[in-house]
């Protein structure tokens, strides 16, 4: 078990005497306020903060770090107040700990627009301070490393949110260590079966795998001193989780992936690391295309190594990662390495900052719609990228699969907006091109070019997807700007007003203002989308129109204000005929062009295909008392009397029939078609039960297709 001795080891090295002081008092607070508290597993509360401060310790963060470490669940599990924390411990811990307990208080959701959410509450909650993000990260690694007394239930749920977010979050910071720790812990959770058939396979093979590399080992350790070069080979293993996405991915099986032997070669300075390359290249020979630069051209969360593989001595592949004892820092410990040197100096401020990388996540413009968030922090949070050249010779990092369109809309977004076409290394490449490393890229412009909903196939990188899906809705609202004005002159020109005359733009432009819709451009989009009356535009020219008239539009604009969008029920609305929605079901609305807004059933199959940007809120008004009409279509024996029974059942629910239509489907079989009005749909229910309750009836069922003309909201029946 953990004490706190082991804690005050690991800072006594680069903390002062006054700082381990602060840190001791931190230590006491938290024993006492957690005092009686136990973990699931059965042990003291007090067990959890000292493991997770152990593990900032051993990354060396700062003081208020390694305090926050041990007050982190303060606020949230005991009485101490965030006022405490900042009377007693200052500003800085207290503002600390609270990013913290913002975080933990996020309620785990198993939706995906609720991890979106809960992901960028997260960022935000970190008031982008990365001690915030570290601690986080820290408590995470240490509840995962005793998952196994969680619940049942609850396993699986912190894995998957663990290995969704905190594992690429870890991998985007570059702390390589707890990124591989959390996704394994979570592979094991998840996927318990593959997890033990990688295990087994590498447990099978372990010895013989020793064996070879140790030979394997010491031949390139006697390549490198005969070159005389300053350098240490280690063999590698890759994490589990890395194998399994890498069996997925190449559909191997898991000896296949674990006979790729790995090993890494630290060297003194760069240039042995180049020499180290020479040596291994000179011994075995490289398979062309897998030698990558990560010296000359980093990663972007700072990553340095060679990589190359190689055809071994045994006739095999072996992956040689060759860097600095630096860059080997890096590679573990990600942004956390440069706290190990910095602690003291001015750039102590620098490194409290997010890297650009993660910036770049809530940077997007995007952060209001949950779905396109998401997917850009997984756009971000790709570790793979390729490099490619400006016409000038630049280098541009891109994601892998990027296409000349993200790379269109990483120089300039009116670049990517007029993009017609690219030259890749000379040669014109359709959209559907994927870049390669090394590629130089030459956009070609037409000014006349709008970006098309086409592209999205095509882009990866979330600043092309933003930038295109911003576009498109400036092209639909320059759509619906001009329907707009279109309809409302015609509107206006049958009372004799001209839209094209000054007065009449100048009245309309007061108007806009008036009613908040800010300009005559917003007033036409609003008009095009029904959201403005043409009564009250009319008024405020003072035609005299009647109220009576007023009356009538309004009811067609939303027949008895039977249904409320967006809040308000003052909305031109109709029922879609392809799902015919009644009061009861529920609903949401779409903003067609120029036609107000359709009421789809949430089921509908129609609405699923749209785009969802136009899609809006929708619900039946409580104090609907229309009814409406929907189809029901019945199979039933031929018999006569049939139809008198149905209606009758029909007529005994108080319901209307609009239409019926009998259909002879075999010589003793029919079907029959109904429309009938009905209050909602828990009336349509019992209908529908009390049909299928006759005897010669085997089925009724609801249509969604109209085949009618009938108006929904049609009062009077017409039999
Ligand atoms: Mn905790």
């Amino acid at each position: 078990m953990i004490r706190f001795n082991d804690i005050l080891e690991k800072v006594n090295p680069y903390l002062t005497n006054e700082d381990i002081a602060d840190v001791t008092k931190a230590y006491a607070y938290s024993a006492k306020v957690h005092a009686g508290q136990k973990r699931y597993s059965g042990e003291p509360y007090m067990i959890h903060p000292m493991e997770v401060t152990s593990i900032l310790a051993d990354i060396r963060l700062d003081k208020e770090s390694i305090i926050t470490g041990l007050l982190h669940d303060t606020i949230e599990d005991t009485l101490a107040t965030k006022e405490d924390i900042s009377r007693i411990f200052g500003e800085e811990v207290c503002v600390l700990v609270d990013g913290v307990t913002k975080i933990s208080k996020l309620k785990i959701s198993s939706t995906f627009e609720k991890q979106a959410e809960d992901f960028r509450k997260l960022i935000l909650a970190t008031g982008k301070d990365i001690r915030v993000i570290l601690v986080k990260l820290a408590d995470r690694l240490h509840n995962i490393r005793t998952i196994s007394h969680l619940p049942e239930e609850r396993r699986r749920i912190f894995a998957k949110e663990t290995v969704d977010l905190y594992a690429p979050l870890a991998d985007r910071l570059g702390i390589y260590w707890i990124r591989t720790e959390l996704e394994d812990k979570c592979f094991e959770v998840l996927k318990p079966n593959e997890f033990n058939e990688i295990s087994n396979t590498f447990n099978a093979k372990k010895d013989e795998w020793e064996k070879y590399s140790g030979e394997v080992k010491s031949m390139l350790q006697a390549e490198l001193d005969r070159f005389k070069l300053d350098a240490i080979v280690s063999t590698r293993f890759k994490n589990f989780y890395s194998i399994y996405r890498k069996m997925i991915k190449k559909n191997l099986e898991p000896d296949k992936v674990l006979d790729i032997k790995a090993f890494r070669i630290i060297s003194k300075d760069i240039s042995s690391c180049y020499a180290a390359l020479g040596a291994v290249h000179s011994t075995w020979k490289p398979i062309p295309g897998r030698f990558k630069d990560y010296i000359a051209l980093p990663k972007s969360n700072g990553y340095q190594s060679l990589h190359t593989t190689v055809i071994g001595p045994f006739g095999d592949k072996v992956e040689v990662q060759i860097r600095t004892e630096d860059m080997h820092e890096i590679a573990e410990y990600g942004v956390a390495a440069h706290w190990k040197y910095k602690i003291d100096s001015k750039e102590r401020k620098k490194l409290i900052d997010l890297p650009d990388s993660v910036k770049n996540i809530f940077e997007t413009q995007t952060l209001s719609d949950p779905r396109e968030f998401i997917d850009a922090i997984k756009d971000e949070l790709i570790t793979d990228f390729v490099y490619v050249f400006t016409p000038k010779g630049e280098l541009k990092e891109l994601p892998i699969d990027s296409s000349v369109i993200d790379f269109a809309y990483s120089i300039h977004t009116d670049l990517g907006n007029k993009c017609a076409g690219a030259r890749v290394n000379g040669s014109i490449v359709p959209f559907s091109y994927k870049l390669k490393s090394g590629d130089a890229i030459e956009i070609i412009t037409n000014k006349d070019r709008e970006p098309s909903k086409d592209w999205l196939k095509y882009v990866v990188s979330s600043k092309a997807k933003s930038k295109i899906r911003g576009s498109i809705k400036k092209i639909i609202s320059k759509d619906s700007e001009k329907i707009g004005r279109e309809i409302l002159g015609k509107k206006l020109g049958k009372y004799g007003l001209d839209i094209q005359s000054t007065t009449v733009i100048e009245k309309l432009k007061e108007f806009a203002i008036d009613y908040e819709y800010k300009n005559l451009e917003n007033l036409y989009i609003n008009f095009s989308l029904s959201k403005v009356n043409i009564v009250e535009i009319l008024n405020y020219f003072n035609l005299g129109i009647k109220t009576r008239n007023e009356e009538k539009v309004r009811n067609y604009l939303n027949p008895n204000n039977a249904i409320i969008v967006g809040g308000t029920n003052n909305v031109m609305v109709r029922t879609a005929n392809c799902c015919r929605p009644i009061y009861g079901d529920e609903i949401i609305g779409f903003i067609t062009l120029g036609k107000g807004i359709s009421i789809h059933r949430i089921s509908c199959k129609q609405i699923l295909q749209v785009d969802s940007t136009r899609l809006i809120e929708a619900k039946w008004d409580n104090s609907h008392n229309v009814k409406s009409s929907t189809s029901l279509r019945l199979y039933c024996n031929d018999k006569t009397g049939i139809l008198s029974e149905i209606s009758n059942l029909i007529a005994k629910h108080e319901s209307n029939i609009i239409k019926i239509n009998a259909k002879k489907t075999t010589s003793s079989k029919s079907s029959i078609y109904i429309e009938i009005l009905v209050k909602d749909a828990k009336h349509l229910y019992q209908i529908t039960k009390g049909l299928e309750s006759i005897p010669d009836v085997y089925s009724v069922e609801r249509l969604l297709a109209s085949s009618s003309e009938f108006n929904l909201f049609e009062k009077n029946s017409r039999l």
